[in-house]
């Protein structure tokens, strides 16, 4: 089983040069937990400040192109992202699924794009909550990974973040028997997916985790860190997170 936990904060389309200072703030929570691994994920407009300004914090990034360079107007590449300071990058978030129609297929081939210029990738899988209601909850996460599964993975570069659509944003979170069913599924699938090497993967749990639920999700049997949009905005709501993942 994975043994630090991994703490990663999604900014989404929030963040202005004016807002470095708590990447700042959030990079020296980490550096004071360095049980944990903790990395934020700005805007691209961010990631060569923020990186420059905390070289010993990981920064990364939300989505990239699967191609190296070309006609893709709006797009940036792995090596593009690395040049600018990230050492990792979010892929295949529910939001990008649904507004950019990202399917299971692009992702694996941006992971593997990821992989090649020699960045970390994190692949969101996660249900609506029609298809839980309608208990196809594994199956569709479980489909959404084998998909979007890269070539030549490794627990190294690779992790996995669980995170139910009906729970981004919303201040809903699963039961804690949820979370630990899903999680297991995913393990098992990784297992099919990877052999020996899937128990070294990281499962993250996402979706309304803050400071005050992030002790008893990440108890959880295999959940190996947290992915986290809105409490990783500030470092007074992302500190809690890092150091509850700290004393787990
Ligand atoms: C996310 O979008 O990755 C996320 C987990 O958001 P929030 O923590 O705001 O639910």
């Amino acid at each position: 089983m994975p043994n630090r936990k991994y703490i990663v904060g999604n900014w989404k389309m929030n963040g202005l040069q004016s807002e470095l200072s708590d990447i700042s703030g959030i990079a020296a929570i980490a550096a004071a937990n360095p049980s944990v691994d903790a990395a934020i994920c700005p805007p691209l407009t961010l990631i060569a400040s923020a990186s420059s300004q905390n070289p010993a914090f990981a920064v990364g990034a939300q989505d990239c192109h699967y191609n190296e360079k070309g006609a893709h107007t709006g797009c940036v590449s792995a090596a593009m992202i690395k040049e600018a300071g990230a050492s990792l990058s979010i892929l295949g978030h529910s939001e990008r699924r649904a507004d950019q129609h990202e399917t299971d297929a692009e992702v694996k081939t941006k992971a593997e794009a990821v992989h090649a210029a020699g960045l970390g990738a994190i692949i969101c899988v996660g249900e609506t909550e029609e298809e839980r209601d309608a208990g196809k909850a594994v199956d569709v996460v479980c489909g959404q990974l084998e998909g979007s599964f890269p070539a030549g993975a490794d627990a190294n570069w690779l992790t996995i973040a669980y995170e139910p659509v009906w729970a981004i944003g919303t201040g809903r979170v699963p039961e804690a028997s949820d979370v630990e069913e899903m999680h297991a599924a995913i393990r098992s699938a990784l297992g099919r997916l990877m052999g020996d090497g899937a128990d070294a993967v990281r499962i993250l749990y996402g979706g309304s985790m803050n400071g005050g639920n992030a002790a008893e999700l990440l108890a959880v049997p295999n959940v190996d860190g947290g992915l986290v949009g809105g409490a990783s905005l500030t470092a007074a709501k992302f500190g809690p997170i890092i150091e509850a993942a700290a004393a787990a």
